[in-house]
Order: C-alpha cells, then structure tokens, then sequence
C-alpha cells in the first residue's frame, strides 16, 4: 500500500508516530463532512460522512451505496425481510465538499504553525 508523505518542517520524525512505529493514518475524510461520490453506482449523490474506518480506507455515508440485506425473522427483528443498510465506500470514490466553497474539492495537507496536520480546501485554502 502506498503510503502518503508527510512534510514535518522538524525533520523527518512525524509527530503523528507512536513509539511502536505505527502512524495514526491522517484521513482526508472525517465524520460528518460532507461528501460527492465521485464513482460508482451513486455517482454524482452527496450525503454525509457516518463512519471512517482509516485502516480501510473506506467511509459510510448517509444515503450512498445501499446494500440490500435479507434477514430472517430473529427475536431482535420481528419483521424479517429484507434490510437496505448502507455499506462501506472506498475514500477514492469520494471528494469533500469544502463548506466555504461549497463545491466538491481535492483536500490539501498543511502543518500549522502549532505544529499540527490539518486539512484544507486547494480551491480557496479554507482550513477545514
Ligand atoms: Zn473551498
């Protein structure tokens, strides 16, 4: 898996590294943006950011990429049938909605002068 490269102005140790050597992976994507699929079967539809899984790359949003589920009749679900539940949509097929712009935008990564990672729009440079 590629990896993506971090630009720390303190040199090459990413303050984002835990001593064990994992990296807390910096998604683009966070809960609650609001997000345009960009791919696939629900192209064009926007909805907003459930879940993340970061490990996966993927994200659940509202509304997109209903799975249709068949159930049967448990204690739990008296009805049975069939459940539409939305499933897990890889991060590539999807573009952040910058809030100030309001349009679908490639996010950039910028170190602020505290040091921290934070994300911004590359159209009007919004810090997101
Ligand atoms: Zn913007």
């Amino acid at each position: 898996m590629k990896s993506q490269t971090v630009h720390s102005p303190k040199g090459d140790t990413c303050p984002f590294a835990f001593p064990n050597g994992a990296y807390t992976k910096f998604m683009k994507i966070r809960r609650n943006d609001q997000v345009r699929v960009v791919a696939g079967k629900d192209k064009g539809k926007t909805g907003k950011v459930l879940r993340v899984f970061p490990k996966e790359n993927r994200v659940i949003v509202e509304g997109i990429n209903f799975i249709k589920r068949h159930t049967r009749k448990t204690q739990q679900a008296q009805q049975g049938g069939i459940v539409q539940k939305e499933a897990t949509i890889n991060t590539s097929n999807l573009k952040v909605i910058c809030p100030r712009c309001n349009k679908p935008t490639r996010i950039g990564i910028t170190i602020l002068s505290d040091g921290k990672k934070s994300r911004y729009c590359k159209k009007c440079e919004e810090i997101l």
